[in-house]
């Protein structure tokens, strides 16, 4: 298959003394991400796998959801970032530099995500956040840049990318959950 153009330069004299001795990143996610998911998600899985019942009114099953059903849900960047795991070009978000106080929720599934209260200037040009509300994200290992282990961060209720988190965040938790503006819908505060 084609590269991406992103090959690291493997011809020995170029390889980076770092990349040898390095111990695996692997083993690098915060601790805190370790523990079991304890999911909001209503009810249990029916025993029938057929949608039918989808139409009903209360909660959706998000994650069962096809991709065309979310391609009329969202606009295109929209589905970009959050079904395909896309990000936002920085500076052009709509969040990113927002000082609005008020609840930033998924946009896929309205689950309430952050509090504008946990919100930072980073710099990066994305919104960034502190710390997320309760355990209503969830994060995995993302190994799509090759030597750059990173943890993406997902709403824990429809499985939207919203971004990563960092370890270089600010007190009191250290963290920065970047996150792309077009994952995110802010309700103001009244
Ligand atoms: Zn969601």
């Amino acid at each position: 298959m084609a590269t991406t153009g992103f090959a690291p330069p493997f011809a020995g004299k170029l390889v980076s003394p770092l990349l040898r001795s390095k111990p695996s990143p692997l083993l690098s996610i915060p601790r805190s991400f370790r523990k079991p998911l304890s999911l909001r998600v209503m009810g249990s899985a029916s025993s029938s796998q057929r949608p039918e019942k989808l139409q009903e009114a209360g909660k959706s099953d998000f994650t069962s959801l096809s991709e065309d059903e979310w391609k009329s849900r969202l606009t295109e960047e929209q589905y970009k970032v959050t079904r395909q795991k896309g990000t936002e070009r920085a500076f052009t978000g709509q969040y990113w530099n927002t000082k609005t106080t008020g609840t930033y929720h998924c946009i896929c599934c309205d689950t309430p995500l952050f509090e504008s209260t946990t919100k930072f200037d980073s710099g990066t040009g994305w919104p960034s956040y502190y710390e997320p509300i309760g355990n209503n994200v969830k994060s995995k290992l993302d190994m799509s840049i090759i030597f750059m282990p990173r943890t993406e961060v997902l709403c824990a209720v429809c499985d939207a990318h919203l971004g990563h988190v960092f370890d270089d965040g600010p007190p009191p938790t250290g963290k920065r959950y970047c996150i792309n503006s077009a994952s995110l819908k802010l309700i103001p505060k009244e």
